[in-house]
């Protein structure tokens, strides 16, 4: 079962309280579907329970009695679920109850049917049900519509834009003759779920964005501080490498006494940062000091044979 699944499930399990919703809902679900016209009205769906929530509130809502049937799809052998209205007088009085009338060309969404404010969410959940899909958190934060029409498409990202003041800024995209209207971002995703009703959906999401943000925190601590305590040993040790190599030629003693002292320091201290070893001098330097003085023990060390 896929994310969008889990989701489509979860919000087949809602009851709409108000007969007005589920209308709403009911005309979301047929409006964004495959055809609605006079001669088809037919959604197509991989879920059972969409077909068969869809075919339900067709005949509660408005009377006609829809036909569900089901195919395996060759490739990829999945099972798709058809939900139509046979009959053109069904299509007919199905479409003049949601206000459509039988010519019409352009399809747009007609927002009387829409009266209350509880509808949109019924109608978008209805929308999504039908042509939505939402990616697995795991990969992405994505949720689309993909809708036949593009006058649709846009009357659909406008309602979307607007619902229930939650700032969502959809956008409409053209893909293989379909447009997509769709919304990215853990946020945006998270509150329309929420919005729709699939409050379960919406925080299995935020839960996994925050695993990830945390998991993605902890491994750049770790690559910063690896990193750096990489550099820090590395020149630490070429330091104590010269130190012991003017020991062993010329004597610490030979060194001029700005040099002998950093030098001893650093010999006692490996550990330590530059900032640290300057602060324990007796005239207190700057790392950058430090830095210079080390670098002088290393070159003089490096003229020894
Ligand atoms: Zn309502």
């Amino acid at each position: 079962m896929s994310f969008s699944s889990d989701t489509k499930q979860e919000l087949c399990r809602l009851e709409p309280e108000r007969d007005c919703c589920r209308r709403a809902e009911c005309y979301g679900a047929f409006l964004l579907a495959n055809s609605f016209s006079p001669s088809s009205v037919s959604l197509l769906t991989e879920s059972a329970a969409v077909a068969h929530r869809a075919a339900q509130e067709a005949a509660e809502t408005a009377g006609v009695m829809a036909e569900v049937s089901s195919a395996v799809v060759r490739k990829g052998g999945r099972t798709t679920f058809a939900v139509s209205i046979p009959g053109e007088d069904q299509r007919l009085r199905f479409l003049h109850h949601f206000s459509h009338r039988s010519g019409e060309v352009n399809l747009r969404i007609h927002e009387e049917n829409l009266a209350h404010p509880c509808c949109v969410p019924a109608f978008l959940r209805g929308a999504f049900l039908s042509c939505g899909t939402v990616t697995a958190p795991e990969k992405g934060y994505d949720l689309e519509f993909s809708v036949p029409f593009m006058n649709l498409a846009h009357d659909l990202a406008l309602l979307l834009g607007r619902a229930g003041g939650i700032g969502l800024q959809p956008a409409v995209a053209n893909r293989k003759g379909r447009f997509i209207v769709y919304l990215r971002g853990g946020e945006k995703v998270a509150d329309l779920l929420t919005f729709l009703g699939a409050t379960h959906a919406s925080m299995a999401l935020m839960q996994a964005k925050m695993l990830k943000e945390m998991r993605n925190n902890l491994n750049r601590l770790n690559n910063f501080e690896t990193a750096n305590i990489g550099k820090t040993a590395s020149a630490a040790a070429r330091q104590l490498l010269a130190i012991e190599k003017i020991q062993a030629t010329i004597g610490l003693g030979a060194l001029p006494e700005d040099l002998r002292e950093i030098a001893l320091l650093r010999w006692e201290n490996p550990e330590l940062s530059l900032r640290e070893l300057g602060d324990m001098l007796s005239s207190p330097l700057s790392r950058s000091g430090v830095n210079h003085r080390l670098q002088r023990i290393v070159e003089l060390s490096e003229r020894q044979s």
